[in-house]
């Protein structure tokens, strides 16, 4: 039999050219799978991002409209005539932008183009996360005690609120990227918070709907990466612990999780893989769970598509999954065994372009930049010598992934990496991750998804007093 690497095989199977309907770092990551694997690839960009690496990278690259994204990576018309022009047989969605938009997948199939994702009925499914809940609960993996439906008004949540115990949070059916949520403390609040919230949700999502669960004081975020195929196998591999955030956004992954022991990862990788098989899950997502203190796990949402942190999960077990993603898009079998062991250990740090005290936003351009190497770091980026990072896009301008033998090695390697990661010009959270990875409680792998509010008073604290 031909080897999975062998040309003959490539020619019949691949695709022999792909759009990238995304920028930055994520579409740069496709463009390195795509040259590995010998396809070709068409890049799209705005108008502001006619200097960036993915469009010099690329082989072919189309402009597709203003800066504003609903007006170029969100124009749904402009990325079809782009692939329909350059002669690309299907598209990568990268993450954020397009990548959940069940309707554009859906329009892609008509259009004869094949999209490198789940099929669209999945990504309409999981997009509700009202429905995503039911679903779960369907399949038999445990759900936080809550609402199965949308929630029909205030009154309902007040009802359902009070039946379950205080605290809850209400979230939008339609939401995402940590947006659209409220806690609720107590029963006085309920109502005033579903309003303004679900108007909120309207104003951002075009959809009010809401629903609610019950709130976990102090839970862990621990998410499995899944992959299935379209013979309708599914594995995981292994869970990305992403407890460290701000605001609902990760800014520190890492892998393996020291709060699970093998029966444990076995549980929740298991609860993962029923649910994924429950919707013939194809290609590559993400089952989020909660975590909490006496080891229970709850299922939170999927997420449809590669996500910001998959380098984790491809530095600590040694694969690739984007390679993964067009291989199992053009109909080729998983090739990855269930549950792979890791090897070592494996943190991401997001760096942003903000001030790392205030976390505003800090655009333009970078005046020196020097990236960090040597044993067991990676760094994914589009940033270069003289970028400009532009106001208009997402502020991550890069990540840097390191392993190590152990955690202790791994947390010593990125502070290194850290120390030897220059960038002038613009403002970074390089500084922020510094603090995080000398904390104490970090170093214990003692905390929960509220650890950078008391990590972010401790700083304020100490500020106030020098
Ligand atoms: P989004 O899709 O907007 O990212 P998620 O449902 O994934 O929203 O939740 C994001 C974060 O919000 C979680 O990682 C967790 O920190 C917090 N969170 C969500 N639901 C709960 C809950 N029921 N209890 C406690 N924290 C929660």
């Amino acid at each position: 039999m031909a080897s999975r690497s062998s040309p003959s095989r490539k020619a019949r199977v691949l695709f022999k050219k792909i759009l990238i309907a995304n920028r930055g770092e994520i579409a740069l990551r496709i463009i390195q799978a795509c040259r590995e694997l010998g396809v070709e690839t068409v890049a799209v960009h705005s108008t502001a991002d006619a200097e960036s690496l993915h469009v010099t990278y690329a082989d072919e690259d189309i402009c597709i409209g203003p800066p504003a994204p609903t007006d170029s990576y969100l124009n749904i018309n402009s990325v079809i005539a782009a692939a329909e022009i350059t002669g690309a047989e299907a598209i990568h969605p990268g993450y954020g932008f397009l990548a959940e938009n069940a309707h554009f997948a859906e329009i892609l199939e008509e259009c004869n183009l094949v999209w490198i994702g789940p099929r669209p009925e999945t990504i309409r499914n999981m997009g509700d996360k009202a429905r995503a809940r039911r679903l779960a609960k369907e399949a038999g993996v445990p759900v936080l005690p809550g609402s199965s439906d949308p929630l029909p008004d205030a009154a309902a949540a007040s009802e359902l609120a009070a039946e379950i115990g205080y605290p809850v949070i209400l979230k939008a059916s339609a939401g995402g990227g940590g947006r659209g949520m409220r806690i609720v403390q107590e029963p006085a609040d309920i109502e005033r918070q579903y309003k303004t919230a679900s108007r909120e949700a309207e104003r951002a999502f075009g959809d009010g709907s809401m629903y609610l669960e019950k709130y976990l004081v102090e839970p862990r975020h621990v998410e499995f990466q899944i992959f299935g195929d379209r013979q309708g196998r599914v594995v995981h591999l292994g869970e990305r612990e992403c407890s460290i955030q701000r605001r609902h956004q990760k800014l520190i992954e890492e892998s393996p999780s020291v709060a699970l022991d093998e029966k444990l990862r076995e549980a929740m990788g298991d609860a993962a893989i029923k649910l994924a098989e429950a919707v013939s899950y194809e290609n590559a997502g993400t089952v989020e769970f909660l975590l909490d203190r006496d080891r229970q796990f709850y299922f939170m949402e999927m997420n449809t598509r590669i996500q910001v942190e998959h380098p984790v999960t491809e530095m600590v077990l040694g694969i690739d999954l984007v390679k993964e993603q067009l291989r199992v898009a053009a109909g080729e079998p998983v090739s990855f065994r269930n549950g792979l062991r890791p090897r070592g250990h494996v943190i991401e740090c997001r760096i942003n372009a903000e001030d790392p005290r205030t976390f505003g936003p800090s655009p333009g351009p970078v005046t020196t930049l020097h990236l960090p190497g040597g044993p067991g770091v990676r760094v994914d980026t589009h940033a270069y010598q003289e970028y400009v990072v532009s106001p208009y896009y997402d502020s991550m301008v890069a990540k840097l992934i390191v392993r190590g033998a152990n955690r202790t090695e791994a947390i010593e390697r990125t502070l290194r990496a850290l120390d030897f990661f220059v960038v002038e010009g613009i403002k970074t959270t390089v500084p922020l991750h510094k603090q995080i990875l000398r904390d104490e409680a970090f170093r214990r792998g003692d905390f929960s998804t509220r650890f950078m509010e008391g990590f972010i008073a401790r700083m304020n604290a100490a500020e106030a007093k020098s």
